[in-house]
């Protein structure tokens, strides 16, 4: 397989695609640094922020400061996000500094603390480089920053195996997405050799921003975590964030659930049947590419493909529908048919109804669903049979279609370690009919496909899943 380097002409037709300007400023030629402002590639291989950073360091004969930051106001804040990103950051530090790299990690530990502080970075730089992410809130406060301050500000795509940008309309169907992602798949995944700036940072620089950071390589994360201003009732779990624990978990995967995934990933009970991956990959700790490829190495050609379908066609698809369709965490983003039936539906009659609160305490009369909730609030996980399964109930349960959106937009992100994410919104709309074709019409369902928990039981080997989860005494402790 070819490698190129930075300078080549493939990695200038790579970022002609995931690159954007944010704003039309000047770069700053009397800047200090060049800043890459990382967001959600917390990542320093195929990072394509990072590597558009290096590139322009060097051209411009300046070094490379790697700013990372937690803030304790975004949506959903809590010790369970806090400890996953802080752990990652340590793997982050630890990999930077034998990269020679220039990475440091900020935490801004209260609501009234200083929040300006890529402000007062920018302010310094040449120009800022940042991930590019259609959900979470970052498209728009990179937006924010890039109007705020005084240097070109540049978002980079690194979220899909393919560029993003190489699909200008939305997509209808996984169908639709999928031939277009086989013509570019090889050419997506030729890899690049990824090195250090050439210009070091000045002790002196760093010095001046003194108390910004933490020393997140030799902090204590949990004590570190606890001083902050968030909700420590949504505790950390034992999954570990990080690079590191994201390849033990790929490694394995692919030597064990990976080589009958087709078959293993519809049983709930099967721990290890499908990767888990999906808190890493949100969070941009291990890159879509490796996954890909490992995948592709290590498994026959049938499970790789039934991999792939998932990995590749159902994420870049959620990508390409959360960056195209602005309207993405509403029902108007659904497509007529399925508006058509809701409609016709909206006012019958819901056999059984019941309340965010019940649901967010696993109240409710089926012992899969509940099973699902208390695995999604203790662990940030849920297996991908049981979501569906989980989502496609409350469409059923909640007084109005609009109600049912909310909660579980609201229930995903809240407790998933993967939530916020374009597949968390993609996989909820599915629910609804997103993506999908109509079917019989029935009560409340419409012509939305409908999924049943009674014969989930038949379907599905949920016994080691109820067994673990299931449990009617066990109490969830929610605040
Ligand atoms: C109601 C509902 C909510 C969901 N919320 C999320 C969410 O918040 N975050 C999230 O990442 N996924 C979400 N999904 C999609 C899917 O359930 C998870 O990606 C998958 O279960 C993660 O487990 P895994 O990593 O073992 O997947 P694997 O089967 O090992 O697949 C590998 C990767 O492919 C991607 N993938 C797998 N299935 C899908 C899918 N259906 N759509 C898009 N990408 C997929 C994920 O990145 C996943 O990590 C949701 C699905 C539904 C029905």
């Amino acid at each position: 397989m070819t490698t190129h380097s930075l300078g080549s002409p493939y990695v200038r037709d790579q970022l002609s695609l995931r690159a954007l300007p944010l704003n039309e400023k000047r770069l700053q030629p009397d800047g200090e640094f060049v800043l890459y402002w990382m967001q959600t590639t917390h990542r320093l291989e195929d990072n394509w922020a990072l590597r558009l950073a290096t590139i322009e360091a060097d051209r411009i004969g300046k070094p490379l400061l790697i700013h990372h930051g937690l803030d304790p106001h975004y949506t959903h804040a809590s010790a369970r996000f806090h400890a996953f990103v802080m752990q990652g950051a340590k793997d982050l530090a630890e990999q930077a500094e034998a990269l020679g790299l220039t990475y440091r990690f900020a935490l801004r530990r209260r609501r009234d603390d200083d929040h300006r502080l890529v402000d007062r970075l920018a302010g310094r730089a040449c120009v800022v480089i940042t991930d590019q992410f259609p959900t979470a809130g970052v498209a728009e406060r990179s937006a924010r920053v890039a109007a705020r301050v005084n240097c070109r500000v540049i978002a980079v795509d690194s979220v899909g195996v393919v560029p993003a940008a190489s699909f200008h309309k939305e997509e209808y169907a996984a169908r639709t997405i999928r031939p277009k992602l086989a013509k570019l798949l090889d050419l997506s995944l030729e890899s690049v050799e990824d090195r250090a700036p050439q210009r070091a940072m000045p002790d002196a620089v760093l010095r001046s921003f003194d108390g910004a950071w933490v020393d997140i390589a030799r902090c204590d994360i949990a004590r570190e975590v606890a001083s902050c201003e968030i909700d420590h009732a949504i505790a950390a779990v034992s999954l570990r964030g990080g690079t590191v624990a994201a390849r033990d978990r790929l490694h394995h995967f692919a030597s064990d659930g990976l080589q009958a995934y087709s078959e293993r990933r519809r049983n709930p009970s099967d721990d290890v049947g499908s990767s888990r991956l999906s808190p890493y990959l949100h969070f941009g700790m291990i890159s879509p590419l490796e996954v890909v490829t490992v995948a592709r190495d290590a498994a026959s050609t049938a499970e790789s493909d039934a991999f792939l379908n998932e990995m590749l066609t159902w994420r870049e698809l959620s990508l390409n529908f959360c960056l195209r369709n602005p309207a993405y965490a509403s029902l108007s983003a659904l497509p007529d048919w399925t508006q058509r039936s809701m409609n016709a539906h909206a006012d019958d009659e819901r056999p059984v109804t019941y309340t965010l609160e019940q649901l967010e305490r696993a109240e409710t009369h089926d012992d899969i669903w509940n099973a699902g909730q208390r695995e999604l609030v203790e662990t940030g996980e849920m297996h991908n049979v049981v979501r569906m399964l989980w989502g496609k109930s409350v469409l059923t349960w909640a007084p109005t279609y609009a109600d049912a959106l909310a909660w579980l937009i609201h229930l995903n992100n809240k407790y998933g370690l993967d939530g916020r994410d374009p597949n968390s919104f993609a996989g909820i709309q599915w629910c609804f009919g997103k993506f999908d074709r109509p079917f019989a019409e029935r009560p409340v369902w419409g012509t939305i496909r409908p999924m049943s928990l009674a014969r989930a039981h038949a379907k599905y080997d949920m016994t080691g899943y109820l067994a673990r989860w299931g449990t009617a005494e066990r109490q969830l402790s929610l605040s």
